[in-house]
Parts: C-alpha cells; sequence; structure tokens
C-alpha cells in the first residue's frame, strides 16, 4: 500500500472521529504484508497495557478459552475424532442473556464502508469498550480474505492477547486438525472471534461488549463473503443468530447470519475437555461442507 494511500484512509478514520496512531514503519510501503494480524500489530504503537491490581470480584471464566494454554495436539486428519474420551463432565459453554441485548447501545462508529487496512486501524485503535484498557493488543482475525469458509470463536484468551492471533495454544491446534480433515489449511479460511479483545481473566463476554465490538465483525463477514460461517461454540452461536439455544439443539441445522448459511458446532475447547463428542462436531464440519458445495440450501 502507497503512504498516500494510507495517508487517506488514516484522514478517512479521523474524519470518523477515530484517533489513529500509526508507527513510524507503517508510513512505509507495507505491501507485502499477508494477513490481518500482521498488518494489525505494524499499526499499533501503544504499549502493553497490563490488567489492574486492585482485588476484583471472581470472573466468570470461559469455557471456551480457558484451555488455550497448554501444549499443542500434533494429531492430523480424522484422528483428532477417534481419541479416548476422558471423564464426561456436564459441564457446558455458557451462553449470554440475549434478552438483555436489543436495549445496548449501537457500536460508535460507522464502519460499514472500510476496507481491510482501514478496518484494521479502526479496530487496533478502539477503544468503545473497557477492554481496551486490560488487552495487550487487538486480535482482528487472520486467513483468507476471500475464503470459502469462516470460523467465529468467542473471544481471545491469554495466547491470543499475546499473540495477536485467534485460536492458537491446544484448542487452536484442534481447530487446524479439523480443517485439515476437511483438507483445508488454517491459511485457507477467515478466523475471527466475536470480541477483537480479550476479556480478563478468561471471563464471558459482557452484551455490552459484545455489542460495540459487533459492527467489525460485521464488515469482516461483508468483505470476506465466506461461502459458509462456522459458529464455534455457545457464544458465537448465540450471538451471531440472536438465541439462547443450546449448542445441542442448534447444530446438524442449517442457519443464516444475513444472507450468509452458519452451521453451529462445539468450540474445540470443550471438545478438548469433552472428546466423546468430536463425532458429533466431525459431522457437522461435514455437513457445512456440503453447504460450501451447495449440496445443502
Ligand atoms: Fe473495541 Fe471490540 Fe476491543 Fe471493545 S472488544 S475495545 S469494541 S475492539
Amino acid at each position: 500500500m502507497t503512504v498516500t494511500t494510507r495517508q487517506q484512509q488514516a484522514a478517512r478514520l479521523q474524519a470518523m472521529g477515530i484517533q489513529v496512531w500509526v508507527s513510524r514503519e507503517v508510513t512505509e510501503d507495507t505491501s507485502d504484508l499477508e494477513t490481518p494480524a500482521e498488518t494489525a500489530r505494524e499499526n499499533v504503537v501503544a504499549p502493553p497495557v497490563l490488567p489492574s491490581a486492585e482485588p476484583e470480584p471472581p470472573p466468570v471464566v470461559s469455557e471456551a478459552r480457558v484451555e488455550n494454554t497448554g501444549a499443542g495436539n500434533t494429531q492430523v486428519d480424522t484422528a483428532w475424532v477417534d481419541e479416548e474420551p476422558p471423564l464426561p463432565t456436564d459441564d457446558f459453554m455458557p451462553g449470554l442473556d440475549i434478552s438483555e441485548m436489543s436495549s445496548q447501545p449501537a457500536p460508535a462508529i460507522d464502519i460499514s464502508s472500510l476496507d481491510w487496512p482501514e478496518l484494521q486501524v479502526a479496530v487496533s485503535s478502539c477503544t468503545a469498550c473497557e477492554l481496551h484498557k486490560t488487552r495487550t493488543q487487538t486480535v482482528f482475525g487472520v486467513g483468507d480474505h476471500a475464503a470459502e469458509w469462516m470460523i467465529i470463536g468467542e473471544a481471545p484468551g491469554a495466547d491470543e492477547d499475546q499473540q495477536g492471533e485467534p485460536f492458537v495454544g491446544r484448542a487452536g491446534q484442534l481447530l487446524n486438525n479439523m480443517l485439515k480433515a476437511l483438507g483445508l489449511q488454517r491459511e485457507q479460511v477467515f478466523i475471527a472471534n466475536i470480541l477483537k479483545c480479550r476479556p480478563p481473566e478468561n471471563r464471558n463476554p459482557q452484551p455490552e461488549e459484545i455489542v460495540h465490538c459487533e459492527a467489525f465483525l460485521q464488515r469482516q463477514v461483508a468483505l470476506v463473503k465466506p461461502k459458509v460461517i462456522l459458529a464455534v461454540g455457545g457464544v458465537a452461536a448465540h450471538n451471531l443468530l440472536k438465541v439462547d439455544t443450546a449448542v445441542s439443539k442448534l447444530r446438524g441445522q442449517l442457519h443464516h447470519y444475513g444472507e450468509t448459511p452458519l452451521v453451529v458446532t462445539y468450540h474445540p475447547a470443550y471438545l478438548l475437555r469433552k472428546p466423546s463428542e468430536k463425532r458429533k462436531s466431525w459431522a457437522d464440519l461435514k455437513f457445512a461442507a456440503a453447504v460450501v458445495r451447495g449440496e445443502q440450501s
């Protein structure tokens, strides 16, 4: 991207009231940048802001992201489906009270006309909700900007917050293996989350945070134009579909996010906790693949 184009984008964002901080390197030619996460990191110059040491009430910990801290799962293909299940648990991905969301304020800025570079800058400089105070960096999303598959999860965990990329750690490795089983590389899909900033202590996203962040994801979907959205986990499914139905009842059906077909499945972190559900998730992936091929409508 040329200096002039980036300056024009910065001027557009500043005209929209968005404060744009651009590092000295960004004024140089960065046209060889491949991923949104890389570009976003280039654009962020604010130093990491660590969580406050002040005592806070015990957080509600997200089941979806608490697993993203261990060693990698190196199995490939459908071997991820056949692992022995551990002790069963009745724990499930906690959902949100969707009924509270309709009264929340709209996103602070209109980003519906932004292209990828402007959108990345808007996300990296966003202070629309309190999460900007505790994030290390924003987690924009990664992958093919013209992908057929869009994978949407919940929110960054500790590893994602540090690395600036969604779905890393053990859950990310399992997601990679699930994609490989479909004949897809991670780079061939676009991966994003409902929230772009990490909730402290892996607590659940709050409704007001989701409402403020929603426009970014909507714009990403509009730009990618995927053939299918795979909503992984309850938080993603509930907020994309505006329902609070259990994932077990949402999966196996074709939903829509706007005009885009959407399939619900379990979050990889949940599958790490309950491998006996992997076969159901594999069925969901095959169902989504049929949607991509135009065999389901
Ligand atoms: Fe902005 Fe979303 Fe981060 Fe909140 S979570 S500060 S709305 S980018």
